[in-house]
C-alpha cells in the first residue's frame, strides 16, 4: 500500500516537473509524453502506475516484458508498451507480438526483420531509430554520420518511422547531444524525439524531447 501511494505521488511530482520544463521552454506540456520505465520492477508496480493514470510503459528486455505485460494488456487495453533496449533478430517475432513501439531500430538486418515480421503479423508498430549520439564504441545505435541513410532505408522498407531515440554519454553535459539528435530528426522530417531519463529529462525537454523515458524517479532505485 505504501508503495502504491509513493508511485502515485512520484508520478504526480514528475508530471509537474515535466510540465514546468515544457513551459520553461515555451512548449505545450501536452507535447511531452512520459514513458514509465518498469524494467526490474514487478507487475504490481506497473498496476500502481496505471491506477495513477499512466498508460505508456517502457521495458528494455523482451523476455522480461513477456513475463508481466500480456496479462496487464489484457486487463488494461489502453496500455502501450515501448521496447527501449537492444533487440536481437531472433526475438523479433515475440517483440512485434507484444510491443506497440520499437524505439531501438539500429541496424539494417533488424529493420528488415521487423518489416517482414510486421507484414506477417499484420501489424504496423511505431518505430524509432536509435542513434549512438556520442559515437561510443560500446553503445548500440546507428552512428550520427550514418543516420540519414539508415532513416531513408527504414522508410523504403515501409516501417512506420516516428522519430529518433538516444542515450547521451554518461558524465557529460547532455544538451549538445540532445540538440544534435533534434537536428538529425528535423532534417529528416521526423517529429518525435525520445530522449531524457530521470537525471536529465528537463534538459531533454528544453532541447525538444517529445518522449521522456523515466524509471527511477517513479519506481525508485532498481535492485
Ligand atoms: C532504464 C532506462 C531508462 C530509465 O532510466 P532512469 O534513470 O531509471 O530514469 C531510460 N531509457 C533506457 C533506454 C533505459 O534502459
Amino acid at each position: 500500500m505504501a508503495e502504491t501511494v509513493s508511485i502515485a505521488d512520484n508520478l504526480a511530482g514528475l508530471r509537474r516537473r515535466i510540465d514546468a520544463a515544457a513551459r520553461g521552454a515555451a512548449r505545450d506540456p501536452v507535447s511531452v509524453a512520459l514513458v514509465a520505465v518498469t524494467k526490474t520492477h514487478e507487475a504490481t508496480a506497473v498496476e500502481a502506475a496505471i491506477e495513477a493514470g499512466q498508460s505508456v510503459f517502457g521495458e528494455n528486455r523482451v523476455q522480461e516484458a513477456e513475463g508481466k505485460f500480456p496479462a496487464l494488456k489484457a486487463r488494461f487495453p489502453d496500455l502501450r508498451l515501448h521496447l527501449i533496449g537492444p533487440l536481437q533478430t531472433n526475438k523479433v517475432r515475440q517483440a512485434v507480438a507484444l510491443f506497440d513501439a520499437i524505439e531501438t531500430v539500429d541496424r539494417p538486418r533488424l529493420a528488415e526483420a521487423l518489416a517482414k515480421e510486421m507484414t506477417r503479423q499484420g501489424k504496423r508498430l511505431a518505430c524509432f531509430v536509435e542513434v549512438n549520439i556520442g559515437a561510443e564504441p560500446q553503445k548500440s545505435g546507428v552512428l550520427p554520420a550514418d543516420a540519414d541513410g539508415f532513416i531513408a532505408d527504414c522508410r523504403v522498407l515501409g516501417l512506420d518511422l516516428r522519430g529518433l531515440m538516444c542515450i547521451p554519454p554518461e558524465g557529460r553535459d547532455p544538451a549538445p547531444y540532445f540538440k544534435e539528435l533534434a537536428a538529425i530528426a528535423a532534417r529528416n522530417g521526423l517529429a518525435e524525439l525520445s530522449m531524457g531519463m530521470s537525471a536529465d529529462f528537463e534538459t531533454a525537454i528544453a532541447c525538444g524531447a517529445t518522449l521522456v523515458r523515466v524509471g527511477t524517479a517513479i519506481f525508485g532505485k532498481r535492485g
